[in-house]
């Protein structure tokens, strides 16, 4: 059996794997009250409850990281949350079973909130502060000198 079809038996095998043993990677968050990252569920939507502390304070976190540093060793870069509003047609929706109705891209960056970590100051994803800390990058590891990659929990 060749490289390419040990690969493909890999593959296949992932494949197979019964579902809900394997839960897809889900999203970084951040507890305000904490100030500390967790790993939520995919379909979670902040705010949430978050891990400690004062509830309802679980934001999500855009995280990047170093391909080669440890995987311990991650940036936040922003800061994401929503309007209770916002939240409150989601929540509806969920229970019903069905997206959000009417949703227009101006209404959800009107009602979407981008902050950085520190300080934590909320912004209309519209505004231009919010586009602006929305655009950080991070630039390169200073040890490997690699740019630095959006991340999930593993
Ligand atoms: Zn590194």
């Amino acid at each position: 059996m060749g490289v390419g079809a040990t690969a493909l038996a890999a593959a296949a095998v992932i494949w197979l794997w019964p579902r809900g043993a394997y839960e897809p990677p889900g999203s970084y968050f951040y507890d305000l009250s904490e100030k500390k990252l967790y790993a939520a569920p995919r379909n979670a939507f902040a705010p949430e409850d978050g891990i400690g502390g004062e509830s309802g304070d679980g934001v999500e976190a855009i995280v990047f990281k170093c391909p080669q540093c440890p995987a311990d060793r991650l940036e936040t870069m922003y800061l994401r949350t929503h309007t209770p509003e916002y939240k409150r047609r989601h929540e509806e929706a969920r229970r019903a079973g069905t997206a959000v109705e009417g949703l227009t891209r101006e209404w959800e960056s009107e009602h979407t909130l981008i902050s950085r970590v520190d300080p934590i100051a909320w912004h209309k994803a519209s505004s231009d502060e919010a586009i602006k800390i929305g655009s950080s990058r991070g630039g390169r590891c200073p040890e490997h000198g690699l740019a630095l990659k959006p991340c999930r929990p593993s």
